[in-house]
């Protein structure tokens, strides 16, 4: 029996499942897009001091807008960036939601180039947003003319380019988000989740703000700076978008363990960006070494690679399993997602794929 017959389910949650990757216990976890490295004694050490010195406090609410992270974010992301042009939450995710909250919802739609994060439609549904698949290239590839065609056509309230983006692992051109921000009717959302591993020359879309007053750029912890667990992501953009999204928040969204964690983290930005710089590398072997068995894989300026040309991915993903490998099955006919890891992980998923019988 289904468990939600009994309950008055909106109609439009009744058979989905819960987003999620599975969380197996195996030895080389490569699924999820986590940065591989625990966070160096040195910040864990500063993140335990700085929430201890918030314990006592705990009887009272958190700094409702977390003017102080905030601060902290604005001067991390430069460009003249400040206080009032960013706005953070549990997670880029929430971000994302938040903006939809203000921006969609009933009667408004949202439109993605697919493959992309899947979460960004899940969310419209969450909030009653209707969701619009744009296209890619059969190389995923998006050409300015082809986006700026594709909002032309549907007209969406709102536009998610996810730059570099999940699964694929490319960065989006500016030329790209420029021509959807000139052409579209309402909000261009640009995730940044994985900027920090761009490539040489990956430009930030922040760069475009001034100029289009309803684009916005959402970033995270998550992965740079190893941060998954602690929950913070961040948008930047004009001071009435960060306005916009305080009308829908909760408050008292971001506890003052959350927000003193993440500025202890911060403040140790550049050591935890140096493994940034070594998951780059483990990315680059990745690339360079499927390339070397034949397989097919797409240029990625992210900490994972989208790799394939299978007949049947989910035989090479057991397969991977099977060496206590995990790798990502995106749903994507013929292609498997890997995350870079550190140097260990990184040899032991090359040595189960050059054993795996491929099809490709
Ligand atoms: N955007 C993209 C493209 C992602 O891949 C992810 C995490 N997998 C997120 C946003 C969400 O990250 P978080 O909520 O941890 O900031």
């Amino acid at each position: 029996m289904n468990p939600f017959d009994e309950l008055p389910l909106r109609d439009d949650l009744r058979g989905r499942t819960p987003y999620g990757a599975p969380q197996l216990d195996v030895p080389v976890r490569l699924n999820t897009n986590e940065n591989p490295y625990p966070l160096p004694d040195e910040v864990a050490e500063a993140i335990e001091k700085a929430v201890r010195a918030t314990l006592r406090d705990l009887n009272r609410y958190p700094d409702r807008e977390a003017v102080a992270l905030r601060e902290d974010l604005a001067q991390y992301v430069g460009h003249g960036v400040t206080v009032d042009n960013v706005w953070a939450a549990n997670g880029s995710n929430e971000v994302q939601q938040q903006l939809l909250q203000a921006f969609g919802g009933k009667g408004r739609d949202a439109m993605g180039f697919v493959p992309s994060y899947s979460m960004h439609s899940l969310l419209c549904v969450a909030t009653g947003t209707g969701w619009i698949d744009g296209q890619r290239s059969s190389t995923f590839e998006l050409t300015p003319a082809s986006a700026r065609a594709q909002v032309r056509v549907y007209q969406p309230d709102i536009v998610f380019i996810c730059s570099p983006n999940n699964p694929t692992g490319t960065a989006a051109g500016l030329d790209v988000i420029e021509a959807v921000a000139s052409e579209a009717p309402g909000m261009v959302i640009v995730d940044e989740a994985y900027y920090e591993f761009g490539r040489e020359g990956t430009e930030s879309a922040v760069t475009l703000l001034p100029r289009f007053p309803k684009l916005v750029v959402t970033r995270t912890m998550s992965k740079a700076f190893a941060f998954a667990g602690g929950r913070v992501g961040y948008l930047v953009g004009g001071a009435p978008v960060v306005e916009a999204v305080q009308l829908v928040r909760l408050p008292y969204h971001l506890s003052a363990l959350t927000q003193a964690a993440a500025r202890a983290a911060l403040a140790h930005a550049p050591a935890l960006l140096a493994q940034v710089e070594a998951i780059k590398v483990q990315r680059d072997r990745i690339v360079s070494a499927l390339r070397e068995l034949g397989i097919k894989v797409a240029d990625s300026d992210a900490n994972f690679v989208l790799f394939g040309g299978f007949r049947d991915q989910q035989r090479v993903w057991q397969a991977l399993l099977d060496r206590g490998v995990l790798v990502r099955d995106v749903g994507l006919s013929g292609w498997l997602r890997v995350s870079a890891g550190t140097p260990a992980e990184t040899d032991q998923f090359l040595n189960a794929m050059a054993q795996v019988p491929t099809d490709a």
